[in-house]
């Protein structure tokens, strides 16, 4: 007679192919995750407001060497030093840190050493891959990443921290991987080329809800 054919399951093997499986699916997964919201198409551009307080008046600028579609904010009026920088829209933090190097320009030191890049930064992601930045704060930023922020809600004081001559706010408008023309209160700025030095002059309506 023959005997029943016995097998003996391979359990090491086995256990190895399910962990292999189990970790194929996983790199899928992790992949699916990272890869598809960047093939996704970005959203309406966000009702973005100038990133300062309602009411002020600011002279936005470029010039040659700065990069398109960057803007450099100055006040017209009083010390730029220590003024408050608002979230133009709302979004959560997704970096509160410092880029490069901070440097020694301090207000009572303001032509202390220069560091390197954009010092005390923020970034913002605005969901439907919008997002801003705030480079040069003064400051350790009062915000942290994966914070939730409401539109105005302050991020930090106008500084000179990282790459920067004087006081002022430098900033960004992203569109997926581009950086655009930035747009406040339902208007493009205007400020598009770094081929030459020019500025133009906004007000911010950058104001608490309910508010004129
Ligand atoms: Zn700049």
């Amino acid at each position: 007679m023959l005997g029943a054919v016995t097998t003996q399951p391979d359990g090491p093997r086995d256990r190895r192919r399910v962990v292999l499986a189990l970790g194929g699916a996983a790199a899928v997964l992790a992949l699916a995750v990272v890869v598809v919201p960047l093939l996704r198409p970005p959203g309406p551009r966000p009702p973005f407001q100038l990133p300062v307080s309602c009411g002020e008046r600011w002279r936005l600028g470029t010039y040659p060497g700065h990069d398109d579609y960057d803007v450099d904010l100055f006040p017209t009026e009083g010390d730029a030093w220590g003024r408050p920088v608002l979230a133009s829209y709302a979004g959560t933090v997704t970096v509160a840190g410092i880029n490069g190097s901070l440097g020694g320009r301090t207000p009572d030191n303001p032509k202390g050493p220069r560091g390197r890049g954009g010092g005390y930064w923020v970034k913002i992601d605005h969901g439907g891959r919008w997002e801003t930045q705030y480079l040069h704060l003064l400051e350790p930023p009062l915000v942290r990443a994966g914070q939730r922020v409401a539109r105005g809600e302050q991020l930090g004081r106008v500084g000179s921290t990282g790459n920067s001559g004087a006081p002022h706010l430098h900033y960004e408008q992203h569109r997926g991987r581009e950086k655009v023309e930035t747009w406040f209160d339902g208007s493009p700025s205007g400020i598009t080329d770094d081929d030459t030095e020019y500025s133009v002059t906004v007000m911010s309506n950058n104001c608490p809800t309910g508010r004129p």
